[in-house]
């Protein structure tokens, strides 16, 4: 069970990554994009920071809900109305609750999952965030489904996020602008897969703190 608390503890904690990271996220971003993914998701979620004391006594719901909106009003690129529409996708399921069961995760990252394919049109393989969140949903979704508890089911989703980000590095962009590089994008990890592991390692990260 993840209570509301280790939700913001999460939130808190991927800020901190996301911060401690901005450079390496920014570095990546400048060999197949434009170089600011760092700079972007930095901005949104110190926004985020200095909201949280303000929602933190709300239900989950509402705080998820808070954060899409802010990343979508604070994050110029394209990785604003992408995050933004995952917590906004997330925040529906978790509306009015409390705590989240390991069911309550599972729809959680699907519906998060189904918000950025929505938003973004990527397929898994084209080079975006969806290749760490399509795989690593699905594997906590096995590991739940075999019955594994919320720490094992955590560590399975973060050990397939981590493979599956590195996974990108081979990959041809086809969605965002390193599409525009072509076969040039071939050979660099993604700037988005690799956020995208971050927030999942820190949700692993909060619930076993
Ligand atoms: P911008 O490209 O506008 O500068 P960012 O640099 O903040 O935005 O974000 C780039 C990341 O966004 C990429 O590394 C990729 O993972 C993700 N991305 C771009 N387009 C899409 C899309 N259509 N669907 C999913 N993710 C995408
Ligand atoms: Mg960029
Ligand atoms: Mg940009």
């Amino acid at each position: 069970m993840f209570t509301k608390k280790q939700i913001v503890q999460w939130l808190q904690a991927f800020a901190s990554e996301i911060h401690e990271n901005k450079d390496y996220l920014t570095e990546l971003d400048a060999a197949i994009g434009d170089a600011d993914h760092g700079i972007n998701m930095d901005r949104g979620f110190q926004k985020v920071i200095t909201q949280l004391p303000n929602i933190a006594d709300k239900d989950i719901g509402s705080i998820l809900k808070t954060v899409s909106m802010t990343l979508i009003s604070s994050i110029g690129g394209a990785s604003g109305p992408l995050y933004g529409s995952l917590f906004l996708r997330a925040s529906i399921t978790a509306a009015g609750k409390e705590k989240l069961t390991e069911i309550d995760i599972q729809k959680l990252l699907q519906e998060g999952l189904q918000g950025v394919l929505q938003r973004g049109k990527a397929k898994p393989g084209d080079k975006t965030m969806i290749d760490v969140l399509s795989p690593a949903t699905v594997a906590f979704e096995e590991a739940v489904g075999s019955g594994k508890n919320m720490s094992e089911a955590m560590q399975q989703m973060v050990a397939i996020a981590e493979k599956a980000m590195k996974d990108t590095i081979p990959t041809l962009a086809k969605k965002g602008r390193a599409s525009y590089l072509g076969d040039r994008s071939i050979g660099h990890q993604d700037p988005g897969a690799t956020s995208c592991y971050l927030m999942l390692k820190s949700l692993s990260d909060s619930y076993s703190s």
